[in-house]
């Protein structure tokens, strides 16, 4: 395997220091690397060395496989009790009159989930501001709503900060909203709300909110009931190299203990409209940097995954040799959760033509997936009623 040998080169490269020709070994043999290690590769590993051994963690596990799924977002409002000082999306409360603020209520919600009666989405995921009105009961209406309307499709909901402010509202302990939530029809939980951890950073980004501790606690109830969830990580902001590797680290170690993570997000920091716009962006060599990273450093995670709409589809398709084997879904222009922080895709929208092909271009397997990792289809050699009216090009005479 090419990149088995790319790896060995690695290992028995004179020019490269011990440590990371030692890191190389580990990474060869499956084994993990410790929270120092993780340290010196976010300080010191060239570009293409973190993508030598990243590529080759991604390829043992999947080969080139790479998922995305088709789904749909409804985001009940962009106000918000909170006050995030990275959030570019919410509105405070007092400017509930600005015209760019919305609050669906729970016949806009539902109505957006039959407009997609009988298109092929498998997956609805909803997450937006935290409001008073959208307590537990009114959530879990909506759940069983929806699980009656369309049983079959994935409802990926809420995230540890907005079941934090609703339990505390509706006084019941995390178990039981946890509980209740899943009764009511919720299959798995985004990643999001996860930002930084380290009550170092999150104090001063993410004040009010669920604290980190809380986030995994939530995580781990719900692992317990059977259910499965993802995990973010905001990154290229205040923090240091020592919050991100702190954070994967206590990620890592709740996955040993649980195992219901699926997939890691690192999420960009995007600095348009907020209160931290003084501060510039990671550059996309960082970005991948940060991928590489994660993938080496979460070895008991199965997935890491890209947020096309984020980082834009270029960088994307680069992130898939940097440890990356996930890039999200055909998403239908439905979220504004990004494009309102500036980033890359202000409309996001690509077809599943669009995302397969964006895929093979790099040399993957575009393979359809439900949220929990059934394979729904193989794009690899699918050919689209598109590029079957496409006959070739013209031969045109040759001139002397
Ligand atoms: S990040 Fe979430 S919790 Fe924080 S202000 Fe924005 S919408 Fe509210």
């Amino acid at each position: 395997m090419l990149e088995n040998t790319s790896l060995q080169l690695l290992i028995n490269d004179p020019e490269l220091s011990p440590a990371f020709r030692d890191i190389a070994g580990k990474v060869q043999h499956g084994r993990r690397i410790s929270p120092e290690e993780g340290l010196l590769l976010f300080n010191e590993g060239s570009l293409s060395y973190l993508g030598t051994l990243a590529n080759f963690i991604r390829e043992k596990r999947h080969g080139d496989s790479t998922y995305f799924n088709r789904n749909f977002h409804i985001e009940p409002t962009n106000l918000c009790v909170y006050d995030c000082k990275f959030c570019s999306y919410s509105r405070l409360l007092k400017q509930r009159s600005d015209p760019a603020s919305w609050e669906y209520s729970m016949d806009d919600m539902f109505n957006i989930v039959k407009n997609y009666d009988g298109q092929p989405v498998t997956e609805v995921h909803i997450v937006g501001g935290v409001l008073p009105q959208y307590d537990l009961p009114f959530y879990e209406e909506l759940f069983q709503k929806i699980k009656a309307h369309r049983p079959e499709l994935h409802i990926k909901a809420l995230t540890p900060v907005e079941y934090h402010y609703i339990f505390k509202k509706a006084k019941v302990s995390y178990e039981d909203g946890m509980r209740r939530i899943m009764e009511s029809g919720c299959d798995s939980l985004p990643g999001g709300g996860a930002e930084i951890f380290h009550p170092d950073i999150r104090e001063q980004i993410a004040a009010d909110k669920c604290t980190g501790e809380q986030w995994l606690r939530i995580h781990e109830i719900w692992h317990g009931l059977g259910k499965r969830s993802n995990a973010t990580m905001l990154y290229g902001h205040i923090e240091g190299f020592e919050h991100r590797i702190d954070h994967l680290e206590q990620l890592r170690q709740l996955q040993d203990k649980t195992g219901g993570f699926q997939t890691f997000i690192p999420l960009k920091f995007r600095n348009q409209d907020n209160q931290m716009s003084y501060i510039p962006e990671s550059t996309p060599v960082e970005d991948l940097r940060n991928y590489a990273v994660s993938r080496i450093y979460l070895d008991n995670f199965d997935h890491i995954k890209a947020y096309w709409p984020m980082i834009g589809r270029e960088v994307a398709q680069m992130s898939l040799a940097f440890g990356v084997n996930d890039i999200d879904g055909t998403i239908d222009d439905t979220t504004k959760i990004y494009s309102m922080a500036g980033s890359e895709e202000q409309n996001p929208a690509l077809s599943t033509r669009e995302l397969a092909n964006l895929i093979r271009s790099v040399g993957r397997r575009p393979i359809e997936r439900d949220t929990l990792y059934n394979i729904i289809q193989d794009y690899t050699d699918h050919v689209f009623a598109e590029d079957e009216q496409f006959k070739g090009y013209l031969a045109l005479p040759v001139l002397n």
